[in-house]
């Protein structure tokens, strides 16, 4: 088997992990910008850790809090303008995928000029302000990723900047500040884990190491699952356990570690469309797709499907459709003329090739129809 294993992130994780080691830090410069969405990291304590350890340290520094939900290009161009103007030497990235996704962007653009004709190219001068990260949702793992993941409304979906310059330099998991996200950002932000190292397992690209990582990080899912549903059902709005918080922390990094490795496949492609034109989180939209898509695999490479279904610890497919649904309630609602325009849009993008079992646009407009309502 080849494969390239490549994940240049220091990791620090645990209570308190900024506090117990953001003296690193130092190392990366004298003027800070940290890149955030618009309340969260003020309301859940993030950003005052951060201010605190900079303040100690003697690093200046400054606030663009202007990061929306699926962050356009446009915002990554106007962070990127903000660091250059105020001569930034490194950006600190708190929130959830949105904020790191375009911290990422901006770290690039402010080191170098790259036309927006470019950006999604992949081929950039060595050069990139360092990064950090905090994630505080549990889901996306960009924290030690090399993606950075751009709505661009030029080609109707969200599109990848891929590149191993783009992988913050340090990151701390501290599962304390995700204890007030609400239980639906929660369970939407697990199941965009779960989709990442599922896919992981389901990508042309899956190693040993990456399977490795997958299945860990799906056995820590499925630890919190029962409790998240039950919570769920009670109509409880948080979950008040930092335990399970931590778990969902690990798994998210872990899932992240997996996708560095073998990018992700069919269903993030054809969730991509749900999020662009129905503006469905970026989680839920791959939950809802998850189950028909290793229904595909299952009747193609049934072995690889088994793999999948032994990690999660479910009998069968329509086992892991159910789970599915019991954590994302009432499907949306797709027409055959969206059908069409959202399965063609995934079919051009690299992840089809990238999935192990290669899907026909038919193939696709089935897993359409079957996940949502129609
Ligand atoms: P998000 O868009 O970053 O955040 C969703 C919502 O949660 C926002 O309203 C945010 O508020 C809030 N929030 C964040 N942390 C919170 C906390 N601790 N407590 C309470 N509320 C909190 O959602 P996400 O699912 O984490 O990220 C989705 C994005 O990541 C998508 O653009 C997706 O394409 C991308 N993604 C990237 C990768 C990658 O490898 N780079 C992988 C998967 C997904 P504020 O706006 O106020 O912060
Ligand atoms: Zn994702």
């Amino acid at each position: 088997m080849n494969f390239k294993y490549y994940m240049p992130t220091k990791v620090f994780a645990g209570f308190e992990c900024i506090k117990n080691n953001g003296e690193i830090v130092k190392t990366l410069g004298n003027k800070a910008m940290l890149v955030t969405g618009a309340n969260s990291a003020k309301a859940n304590g993030s950003e005052k850790d951060v201010t605190d350890l900079l303040e100690k340290l003697g690093i200046d520094y400054l606030i663009f809090d202007k990061v929306m939900s699926n962050p356009t290009i446009e915002c990554a161009y106007e962070g990127a303008e903000v660091a250059k103007k105020n001569g930034v030497d490194f950006i600190i990235a708190i929130g959830g995928g949105s904020p790191m996704d375009a911290g990422k962007a901006i770290a690039l653009l402010a080191a170098q000029d790259i036309d927006e004709s470019k950006l999604f190219s992949g081929s950039y001068e060595n050069k990139v302000l360092p990064m950090v990260f905090i994630p505080t949702t549990a889901g996306t793992g960009s924290e030690v990723t090399q993606y950075s993941i751009l709505t661009n409304d030029k080609a109707q979906t969200k599109t990848s900047i891929a590149s191993d310059l783009i992988f913050p330099e340090i990151a701390f998991l501290d599962a304390k500040y995700t204890e007030k996200l609400s239980l639906k950002t929660t369970i939407n932000t697990m199941v965009d884990a779960l989709s990442h190292a599922v896919e992981g397992m389901l990508s042309a690209r899956a190693s040993v190491v990456s399977n490795a990582l997958a299945i860990q990080s799906i056995n820590l899912i499925m630890d919190c699952a029962s409790m998240i549903k039950a919570l769920k059902a009670a109509d409880k709005k948080f979950v008040e356990d930092f335990e399970i918080r931590e778990k969902l922390l690990n798994a998210s990094f872990m899932a992240g570690m997996v996708i560095a490795q073998t990018g992700t496949t069919a269903v993030h492609a054809m969730g991509y469309s749900l999020t662009y034109f129905k503006d469905i989180d970026h989680g839920r939209a791959n939950g809802l797709l998850l189950a028909e898509y290793l229904k595909l695999v299952e009747k193609q490479n049934v072995n690889l499907a088994l793999s999948v279904l032994a990690a999660l610890g479910l009998k069968s497919t329509e086992k892991f459709n159910e789970f599915l649904d019991s954590l994302l309630g009432d499907k949306e609602s797709i027409n055959l003329e969206e059908i069409e325009k959202y399965s063609g849009l995934a079919m051009a993008t690299k992840n089809i090739a990238n999935s192990a079992v290669k899907p026909t646009q038919d193939d696709l407009k089935l897993i359409y129809k079957a996940s949502l309502n129609i």
